[in-house]
């Protein structure tokens, strides 16, 4: 297993370091944004363990940007704010889980564990609607094999509804499951979403996979069976 610490706290990095050499992990540490991105571009972890508070960024700009290139490795995120908001956020840019600052080093390595025991992208299944195909794991999204970059938010509002195909989302369902529970801002946001969404899907120069159904929500435009 390897692992990848990016944590600019230079003690909590070697404190991480050490353990998890002892506990039988090759580990990398790197402090800086920038050398975070360059290793896992380079090198092929099983889990990132990511502090969002760097000198040169946030480290949820990487996880974004692992997420956008189909990149599945597990990431656990280190937080030095507890507001649900970061976690949120966190969650949002594609972490498998979070870890708020302070804590103890037992509950990191129980934390690795659980996602490291997570069965693999090529277990996952793969949900294809048409030409639209998604892979929840790596959060990869396609058309006709043009891989579609989308945002979190896209492609939350999208896996569910390829989740349950059949089905008419209600803006209130839509709304409730991808921004958090305490989401007060504009009313028309998920339509705002959808119209980014639609934009982004259809520039394969293919129809519009989504319908509106007037006064309720969305649904994916039934696929012909013959
Ligand atoms: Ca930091």
């Amino acid at each position: 297993m390897r692992i990848l610490v990016v944590e600019d706290d230079a003690p909590l990095a070697e404190v991480l370091r050490r353990g998890l050499v002892e506990d039988g992990y090759a580990t990398d540490v790197v402090g800086k944004l920038a050398d975070a991105m360059h290793a896992v571009d380079t090198n092929d972890y099983d889990l990132v363990v990511l502090d969002r508070g760097l000198p040169d960024g946030d480290g949820r700009d990487l996880c974004a940007r692992m997420r956008s290139n189909g990149d599945g490795t597990a990431v656990l995120m280190l937080t030095a704010r507890d507001g649900l908001g970061d976690k949120v956020e966190g969650l949002d840019a594609g972490a498998d889980d979070y870890l708020t600052k302070p804590f103890d080093y037992p509950e990191l390595t129980a934390r690795m564990r659980a996602l490291l025991r997570r069965p693999t992208s090529a277990q996952a299944p793969i949900l294809i609607h048409g030409t639209l195909e998604m892979d929840p794991a790596s959060r990869r999204v396609s058309r006709s094999s043009i891989t579609i970059p989308l945002t979190a938010r896209e492609f939350s509002l999208l896996e569910m509804m390829m989740r349950a195909p059949e089905a008419t989302h209600a803006r209130t369902d839509l709304l409730e499951h991808v921004w958090d529970a305490n989401y007060d801002g504009l009313s028309n946001v998920v339509d705002v979403h959808i119209a980014n969404l639609r934009r982004k899907l259809e520039l394969s120069g293919q129809d519009d996979p989504i319908e509106t159904v007037r006064g309720v929500g969305y649904r994916l435009r039934p696929q012909s069976t013959s």
